[in-house]
């Protein structure tokens, strides 16, 4: 994958951007799990809470019946007025509340009117009090056994009571209530982690471990609640007031709520529900620890995105340079080619002035050899022809003078001389028209035979000698006799010109695998004529002496049969020239 750097950096960013934008976004539903997580921790304190509060309510309530039963009672509600009746039954009930250890226990009659207390002694004594407001008191006189009710006082003090009927026989003469103090509970559950708070069937906090939340409604109460509580003188009216309470839910049993007050608090609430005494027991655990691990949580889940898009943004930008680098290599690599382009195009310029030059220079040699053979031809030709003429001129005159004779002599010298122009014209059709005749298996030593025999005449007659030792072995080259044998005829009389001025010239021919050579010891090829010497008509012999063909023509035939001719001098003077040709399979001689 590749991207360049910059579209690489914005797409980070813009993961990162969303990662952050994720987080956020998710925060809200994580600190609900979180929260959920702390409802079903809190649960466990709050199911004790409700146990322990359930077991004290339920251990009391049949002490009242109990006590109810005991005869000095309903002997003092006969006798009401007895002064030693009540003494006694004042500090009975005094030790029975020391035993269990309640706030106080009295004893009504069925005015409502407190006759005997526990608390006789003290100064806020119940005694002379009648409570006949009170629900515990009615339900009692309507022979509950049980009575169980809440109550708070103008002082803020908030009693649980428990009621029994006191019973002469089947008629029901008082009432004896026994009264425990709630903030015995709330002491309990202070220093807990949470806060918790019982609500009755109105939703109003009559015990908390929080006192600023006594006596107070945490839903609006209606007016018929509102009057009902001050009818029964339940709750101190003048500091029922409502405690605000938002809440959103959790689950079944839990909810997320924000206390406002003088700041405002954030709680989760587990609440249970005890359906025999219709109240509601709520458990509230700060909200604190939830958000934390949300927190928490959101922090490590960044942090390893963090780290993964680190590593990423690392490879995408390696990934990147490594681009980068290639790019550069691609287009130095082109540049090169480029370069490399232009050169070729420039030695591909200079090969064609090269070609054109040659082409000149090609030219220009034909021209020269063009000029050289009208040269050569005018003489070979202008030298005979005027010897014709005077020779016409002479028959002519002695034909007049009736000199037949002399006349006869000069038309044959005519004849002579068209003999001759005859011969330079067939070396001339030789040269033009290059005969394409078979190759085939010679024996090399034949063909240096029959040169030497042609040869012959030209060697008696000015004393030149030849030195050739046959190979000992046969050597079968491929060519064509006759034009084979020309080659080594014209090699062999170029060599005795060379030699001209020696009085014993000595031509040496030697046969070394299938190359033939011819060394004269004549003065050898000048440096400078070497290049030209295989030329057409290139020649440095007197007028009549040499066309300049032969060279040309016996280095055609030698590459006509796939060889070569070659000229070299030799160390110790003359020329050497040498016909390398292919050697051949042998054939049969009769074949020959
Ligand atoms: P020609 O013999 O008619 O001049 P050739 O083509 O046979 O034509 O030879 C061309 C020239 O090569 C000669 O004129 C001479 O200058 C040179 N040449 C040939 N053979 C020899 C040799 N053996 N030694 C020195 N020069 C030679």
């Amino acid at each position: 994958m590749s991207l360049p750097r910059r579209r690489i950096i914005r797409l980070v960013a813009t993961i990162a951007i969303v990662t952050v934008l994720l987080g956020a976004l998710s925060f809200p539903a994580l600190e609900r799990h979180y929260m959920r997580q702390q409802a079903a921790q809190d649960a466990v304190p709050l199911k004790l809470a409700v146990e322990g509060l359930r077991a004290t309510v339920e251990r009391y309530a049949p002490l009242p019946a109990l006590i109810a039963e005991r005869a000095p009672l309903v002997g003092l509600l006969n006798n009401p007025n007895d002064a030693g009746r009540i003494a006694a039954v004042n500090e009975d009930l005094r030790q029975t509340a020391a035993t269990v250890k309640a706030t106080d226990v009295y004893l009504m009659d069925i005015s409502g009117l407190t006759i005997a207390a526990a608390s006789y002694r003290d100064p806020g004594s119940y005694l002379g009090r009648n409570f006949n407001y009170q629900s515990y008191f009615t339900q009692a006189l309507n022979g509950d056994l049980s009575s169980f009710s809440v109550y708070g006082t103008t002082t803020g003090e908030r009693g649980y009571f428990y009621a029994a009927p006191v019973e002469d026989g089947e008629r029901i003469i008082g009432v004896l209530a026994i009264k425990f103090n709630v903030a015995a509970f709330e002491s309990i559950w202070r220093g807990a982690n949470s806060e918790f708070m019982v609500t009755d069937r109105n939703d109003f906090v009559f015990m908390s471990s929080r006192p600023d939340w006594h006596f107070r409604a945490i839903r609006p109460l209606s007016d018929a609640t509102l009057r009902l509580i001050a009818q029964n003188l339940q709750y101190p009216i003048d500091r029922i007031d409502l405690l605000p309470i938002t809440s959103t839910p959790l689950n079944a049993d839990a909810q997320s709520v924000y206390v406002e007050g003088t700041s405002r608090e954030s709680f989760v609430l587990t609440s249970q529900h005890l359906p025999d005494l219709d109240w509601t027991m709520s458990a509230l655990s700060p909200r604190r620890p939830a958000t934390l691990n949300a927190l928490n949580t959101l922090l490590i889940a960044g942090l390893s995105a963090g780290l993964i898009l680190a590593a990423l943004l690392a490879y995408f930008l390696k990934q990147a340079r490594q681009d980068e680098a290639f790019a550069k290599e691609q287009d130095a690599k082109r540049r090169l080619e480029v370069a490399v382009a232009e050169r070729t195009q420039d030695l591909e310029t200079a090969l064609g002035d090269l070609r054109q030059t040659q082409t000149d220079l090609i030219q220009a040699g034909k021209l020269s050899a063009l000029g050289q053979m009208s040269a050569a031809l005018s003489h070979e030709f202008n030298q005979p022809l005027a010897a014709v003429k005077s020779y016409a001129d002479n028959a002519t005159a002695f034909l007049e003078r009736d000199r037949l004779s002399e006349a006869q002599d000069n038309i044959a010298r005519i004849s002579k001389m068209a003999d001759r122009m005859a011969t330079i014209s067939s070396h001339l059709r030789n040269f033009a028209r290059r005969p394409q005749q078979a190759t085939g298996p010679l024996l090399l030593n034949a063909v240096v035979q029959d040169a030497l025999a042609v040869i012959e005449m030209r060697l008696a007659s000015e004393g030149g000698e030849i030195a050739y030792t046959p190979p000992k072995t046969e050597v079968w080259v491929t060519g064509g006799h006759v034009r084979l044998q020309q080659v080594i005829v014209n090699l062999i009389n170029n060599a005795l010109d060379a030699m001209e001025d020696q009085a014993k010239p000595v031509v040496r021919i030697d046969i070394d695998g299938t190359t033939l050579r011819v060394r004269d010891t004549g003065p050898g090829i000048a440096p400078a004529r070497v290049a030209n010497i295989f030329d057409p008509f290139f020649t440095t012999k007197a007028p009549g002496k040499g066309l300049g063909l032969g060279l040309s023509i016996s280095y055609n035939i030698v590459s006509d049969f796939g060889g070569t001719l070659s000229a070299t001098n030799h160390p110790d003077g003359g020329a050497i020239f040498s016909v390398a040709l292919q050697p051949a399979t042998p054939v049969e001689v009769a074949a020959q």
